[in-house]
């Protein structure tokens, strides 16, 4: 009811956040807050988006259920999760190898057969399975990066944070042709898209 009455309207994505158990993506001391509208702490410095955002994010997307979603940022796994209740296949990468594991894990107990993940460096997506029909990105950049909005399938739409730490804003990239069409729909607060894996020091 309060994600809805903060402007997450579509059923669909309603339904798919009501059916996620989220404190299967949170770990112990902050099990009482599972349910709490605020994002959490994770392992490797990381955060759980805030319910909110998951919802209007996943509702930005625009899925109808049978499309192909790159998610670059799995961290606790949660917004996979939701994902793989809206689209047919979900395509999730992660720099932390722990998270992905812990992840992974998770979308085993959930029964999640349609989400598959990789341990790598999302900036530059998942060439072996491109093109994407939607993309999103759960880490902010200061700009969009080249190498995935190539990855994105003719009138396909792409959802990211995009800024400093200062600012940011969720962007909207849709795809016709060679055209590329951005809006931006909402001021949030994310942890950073990094360069690379952990060993190698990861840059902003
Ligand atoms: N979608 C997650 C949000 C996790 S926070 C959830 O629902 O819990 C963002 C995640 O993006 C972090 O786990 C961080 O490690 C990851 N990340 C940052 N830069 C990355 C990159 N270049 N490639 C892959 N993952 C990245």
């Amino acid at each position: 009811m309060e994600l809805r009455l903060a402007g997450v309207t579509d059923t669909r994505v309603l339904k798919a956040l009501e059916t996620v158990p989220r404190d299967v993506f949170v770990s112990d001391p902050f099990l009482e807050h599972a349910y709490d509208n605020r994002a959490l702490p994770i392992d490797c410095g990381q955060t759980i988006s805030q319910p909110l955002i998951v919802g209007l994010m996943s509702q930005y997307l625009t899925l109808a259920g049978r499309e192909k979603v790159l998610e670059v940022g799995t961290g606790s796994g949660y917004q996979a999760a939701v994902l793989s209740r809206l689209a047919r296949r979900v395509y999730t990468v992660e720099r932390h190898a722990p998270l992905l594991s812990q992840a992974e894990a998770r979308f085993a107990a959930l029964g999640l057969t349609n989400v598959v993940t990789r341990h790598t460096d999302g900036m530059k997506g998942w060439p072996e399975q491109a093109p994407f029909a939607r993309i999103m990105v759960t880490a902010a950049a200061r700009q969009v990066p080249e190498g995935l909005t190539d990855q994105l399938d003719d009138g396909g739409v792409m959802v990211m944070p995009v800024g400093d730490e200062g600012q940011q804003w969720i962007m909207r990239l849709t795809r016709t042709g060679h055209r590329l069409k951005t809006e931006r729909l909402l001021a949030v607060r994310f942890v950073p898209l990094l360069a690379g894996l952990p060993g190698d020091g990861g840059t902003f």
